[in-house]
């Protein structure tokens, strides 16, 4: 048991030198102590702690954190001095000897601080050093920080196990070691929880027609497909849609469906012009397809406020892998630089597990959101189609798809990430696995119930309790057991300075 009383009012101050890593680790000792109390210094305040945490790549690397510890213990005498990091763990007993260090703590007794911050008094005849030998060092402490705010950076690996002959890495921190899936989905989830609560915000999807021009070779309503009933909702049905999601307390409508040419620009105009005038307190978001810049503009004038578009697959081989040879994989990408620029929240995303993808692929697609800074992002597993050329591949993992949720919500912390249907299909959980690892949207239907089981993008697709825009007294309890509740608000995307 910590003694917690030794914290009692306690101020700390924090200084960390070197790599990306060390931020990390400083940044979740500072946690660890403010949920003791004990809060971090404003400029100019004396501290009772200081934590140092030390670099050691180089000669020159030591003698600044010598010089950082002694100015450190000038600036607030009387602190307790607590220096930690690759410089502690190579020479603890020359560092234990600075002026003012009261306590050296090796690589792996770092996080375990608070066990080691027994009185806070401080030493007369040098620091108490608490190290294990570099050999010895086996165990992994999670950490992310998010000092710039714009994204988290995870600590995914330690050490290392190649001892290049210029190199302090292997002695300083070990062997090679990661941690593990489990702690980066926990550490995905508490980003999320600190930047939306424990609010999901709902989302009520209609799909407005199961006609489409495009063959892709995943998709359920394809052109090809000759075995299922078309469908194109009418203006006054969609409307009624809204009319029935409005009074359940849907503020957000997502209009989606294949690219029908049937369906005129002029026509998805009007349709989102009368949703505007009826529902002024209500955010569109449309789901349509790839359309001209122009046409994008029109909608965008008529009220459409947002707009997804999953580029599928940023790899020009394997979007071709998934595509027929008319499409293009750089007119969709073109799309979603127009869609940005007219100044539409913009969706993109992929799917997991889609055939042919590789983890290379998935790593494009990373760079590619991080770069096109999409303010939805939005991942489902593959699910096969039985009348499509991929009836035959199998599904993509809830396992993969929970952790690039995951990697998401770190890398983009303010993201709209939706749990989404197709996690929910594949696994019976799926949508609170989904929010458990950072998700915090999800997107009931409110298509006519006759209709839905004709937009069948892929086997089994759920449709009907929690995924239901009726069912969301069953998703209320769903999330309630998970400690989440549904939030009424509009669930704008919420720029600031930092993520724009
Ligand atoms: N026509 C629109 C909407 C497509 S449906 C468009 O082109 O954007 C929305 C998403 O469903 C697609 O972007 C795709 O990522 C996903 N989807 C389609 N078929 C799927 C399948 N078999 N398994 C999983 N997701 C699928």
């Amino acid at each position: 048991m910590i003694d917690q009383t030794v914290f009692n009012n306690k101020k700390a101050a924090y200084y960390t030198l070197g790599c990306k890593l060390n931020f990390a680790e400083t940044s979740t000792i500072g946690k660890l102590l403010a949920e003791q109390g004990v809060r971090k210094v404003r400029p100019g305040e004396k501290a009772d702690i200081c934590v140092v945490n030390t670099c050691s790549v180089t000669e020159l690397a030591d003698k600044k954190c010598r010089q950082a510890i002694r100015r450190i213990s000038k600036q607030h005498p009387g602190a307790f001095i607590v220096v930690t990091g690759c410089y502690a763990q190579l020479k603890p007993e020359e560092v234990s000897h600075i002026e003012g260090v009261d306590l050296v703590l090796g690589a792996e007794q770092k996080l375990e601080i608070l066990q080691y911050l027994e009185n806070l008094e401080k030493k007369e005849h040098g620091g108490t050093v608490i190290a294990s030998q570099s050999k010895d060092i086996r165990s992994f402490s999670p950490s992310c920080s998010a000092d710039d705010r714009t994204r988290h950076f995870l600590k995914v690996q330690d050490g290392c196990d190649y001892y290049c002959s210029y190199c302090t890495i292997p002695f300083a921190r070990g062997r090679s070691r990661n941690g593990t899936i489990a702690s980066m989905v926990e550490q995905a989830q508490e980003v999320a929880l600190l930047h939306f609560g424990n609010k999901i915000y709902i989302r009520g999807l209609i799909e407005i027609s199961n006609c489409c021009r495009n063959n892709c070779y995943y998709c359920g309503i394809r052109k090809g497909n000759p075995n299922i009933e078309r469908y194109r909702l009418s203006r006054e049905s969609i409307l009624n849609c809204c009319k029935q999601g409005y009074e359940l307390g849907f503020r957000t409508f997502v209009l989606q469906g294949g690219e029908d040419p049937a369906l005129t620009n002029d026509q998805i105009e009007m349709t989102v012009a009368r949703i505007r005038q009826e529902y002024p307190d209500c955010a569109i978001t449309l789901s349509l397809g790839e359309k001209s810049r122009e046409a994008y503009e029109r909608f965008f004038r008529a009220g459409a406020n947002r707009y997804l578009l999953r580029h599928e697959t940023y790899n020009e081989l394997h979007y071709r892998q998934l595509h027929p040879a008319e499409m293009s994989g750089k007119r969709r990408l073109q799309c979603l630089a127009d869609l940005k620029e007219i100044g539409y929240q913009t969706g993109t995303g992929i799917m997991v597990g889609s055939p042919g993808q590789t983890v290379e692929h998935i790593i494009e697609d990373l760079l590619f959101i991080e770069k096109l800074r999409p303010e939805m992002i939005g991942i489902g597993p593959f699910l096969p189609h039985h009348d499509t050329p991929f009836a035959e591949y199998p599904s993509g993992t809830a396992e993969q798809t929970i952790l690039l949720l995951s990697i998401f919500r770190l890398m983009h912390p303010s993201a709209l990430i939706p749990a989404t249907t197709a996690l929910a299909t594949l696994i019976p959980d799926g949508r609170e696995r989904g929010i458990l690892a950072g998700a915090n949207v999800v997107m009931p239907n409110l298509s006519p119930r006759e209709e839905r089981r004709k937009y069948e993008l892929y086997n089994d697709k759920a449709s009907l309790g929690a995924e239901s825009a009726e069912g969301l007294a069953a998703l209320q309890k769903q999330l309630k057991t998970i400690g989440y509740e549904i939030s009424t608000e509009r669930g704008d995307f919420k720029y600031t300075t930092e993520n724009i």
